[in-house]
């Protein structure tokens, strides 16, 4: 009997939270908030694709989700979204800032708009920063929470992606460090998510394929071999940050890239490539 307790106790991780996931009707957030509504949570979903967001909350049952029209960008919209979740539900336990664009990829930097550039910073960056921001504003009072950004394998190295992608990732990491030191006094863990290519609406449009051809490319980048990275991937490493088994990993720039971060192609010793 306390064996199939204990099991169940692991087979909802979340059971009685409350998370918010921006970005969440679609591609990793979409993923995310089946799997966070599977252990437990309620959910509600803020991103400004209305109609998949509805279409996410049928699929997870509305009476455990919600969906809320929040363009990340707008303060006033987060604050709403994040005002309306403690309202429905109560509190708020875990914020998953994870809206994210790409901007064209334009190598030589001279090519690039500042346009591009401004709006990709805005939604990657002062979208998280916002999120954030009145998540710690509820959080706070409530001496506890767990916020999880979703930066990219372009946080930690030069050269995979777009400049204006690379350095919102980059800066993601910056604020989630700066915040789990600011945070820690009051019990809230601060992380972030940083995946290698995998497919999505996003990874599609940025590389002009289907999910098809975005499997071959991140497969034939791949140092681990065998598997290929997923949304449920990344969801489960949410799922393991926004539990209490996550409870003393703070400040952390999580990598789900098999590897890819840490080799440098070019120094690699012949014997070791496949
Ligand atoms: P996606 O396009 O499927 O999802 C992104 C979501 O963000 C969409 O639902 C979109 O409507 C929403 N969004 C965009 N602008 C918004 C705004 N202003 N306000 C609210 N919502 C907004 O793509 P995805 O790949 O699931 O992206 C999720 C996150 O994962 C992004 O931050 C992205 O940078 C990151 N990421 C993706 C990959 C990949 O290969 N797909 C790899 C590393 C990191």
């Amino acid at each position: 009997m306390a064996n199939a307790l204990f099991v169940s106790a692991i087979s909802r991780r979340l059971e009685g939270k409350v998370a918010m996931i921006t970005g969440g009707a679609s591609g990793i957030g979409q993923c995310t908030a089946k799997l966070f509504s599977k252990h437990g949570a309620k959910v509600v979903i803020a991103d400004i694709q209305d109609e998949m967001g509805h279409s996410v909350i049928n699929s997870i049952g509305p009476t455990n989700s919600t969906y809320i029209h929040c363009d990340v960008t707008n303060e006033d919209h987060v604050k709403n979204a994040v005002d309306k979740t403690v309202s429905t539900y109560g509190k708020l336990d875990i914020m998953f800032t994870n809206a994210g664009i790409c901007d064209p990829p334009r190598p030589r930097l001279i090519d690039n708009e500042k346009n591009d550039f401004e709006r990709v910073l805005s939604i990657n960056v002062t979208g998280a920063f916002l999120g954030m921001k009145h998540a710690a504003r509820v959080m706070v009072p409530a001496r506890s929470g767990s916020m999880i950004s979703t930066a990219s394998i372009a946080s930690g190295i030069g050269g995979s992606s777009p400049h204006a992608y690379t350095a919102s990732k980059h800066a993601v990491v910056g604020l989630v460090k700066n915040l789990a030191v600011e945070l820690g006094q009051f019990g809230i863990r601060v992380n972030c998510l940083s995946p290698h290519l995998l497919p999505t609406p996003l990874a599609a449009k940025a590389f002009g394929t289907d999910d098809e051809g975005i499997e071959q490319l991140s497969n034939s980048m791949a140092i681990l071999k065998g598997t290929t990275l997923k949304a449920h991937d990344v969801a489960n490493a949410a799922l393991f940050l926004a539990s209490d088994e996550g409870g003393y990993v703070s400040g952390q720039n999580l990598f789900i890239d098999g590897g890819f971060g840490i080799v440098n192609s070019a120094l690699k010793y012949p014997e070791t490539r496949a």
